[in-house]
């Protein structure tokens, strides 16, 4: 699925996972790069919606899965734009390597076989633990850690849009926290669902599942009760 869920906000579906792209006063933004292999389709849709792909002029990443980084380093390569990233999350992506958080055996092949492109040390700008963002005025960054200790949310209080990475999904058509079985620290990851739902967010772009848009506060009420 590619479409629009405001005017300034796209939802564009990775093979694996969502990507988001916000189009600012400022310029042309992508929160998450999906996997290596998603970048054409990326790109395609930024000039099939009539923008210029030397427009885009920051790459956010919420963590450094390859399903949400992997194609940080080809989009960087095809358009010069500066990739954001946490001083943790840098660590990963200079190396193509997903942080710690899945099974043991399954994190172990990832590390040895499923390594993606490594993204150069000089395209990325790291952002401070929590606050604004220097070249996108509206978005606030929210240290969101659990799913990976990585992770990373972006907030727009002006339109109310939550990129939320995968520290909420929508996957089987509700509201969800990261799952255990892909969780590095539950309870941290129970905490950062909680504080971001707080916001009562009116978009929540979730890395997994179809954006929330249209759900009610006893939606949102609900899940915040279910990790208390
Ligand atoms: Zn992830």
């Amino acid at each position: 699925m590619m479409s629009e869920i405001l005017p300034n906000l796209h939802w564009i579906e990775g093979r694996a996972s969502n990507i988001y792209l916000w189009i600012g006063e400022e310029g042309l933004a992508l929160f998450d790069t999906g996997m290596s292999g998603d970048v054409d389709k990326i790109l395609d849709y930024v000039t099939k919606i009539g923008r210029q792909t030397t427009n885009l002029t920051a790459i956010l990443i919420t963590h450094a899965d390859m399903d949400h980084a992997g194609g940080a380093a080809r989009i960087h390569a095809r358009t010069g734009a500066p990739i954001y990233a946490s001083k943790e999350t840098a660590v990963y992506i200079k190396d193509g390597l997903s942080p710690p958080h899945l099974p043991k055996w399954v994190q172990f092949l990832m590390d040895r076989f499923f390594k993606y492109p490594p993204v150069p040390t000089t395209a990325v700008h790291q952002f401070t633990e929590e606050g604004s963002l220097p070249d996108l005025e509206d978005w606030q960054v929210l240290a969101s850690p659990g799913h990976t200790m990585d992770h990373h949310s972006f907030y727009n209080p002006r339109f109310g849009i939550l990129i939320a990475g995968d520290a909420l999904n929508t996957r089987r058509d509700r509201l969800n926290c990261s799952e255990k079985r892909a969780t590095a620290d539950m309870a941290s990851a129970r905490e950062s669902a909680r504080r971001l739902l707080r916001l009562t967010p009116a978009v929540i772009a979730c890395g997994h599942g179809t954006p929330f848009t249209d759900h009610s506060a006893s939606d949102i009420m609900m899940l915040d009760r279910a990790l208390a």
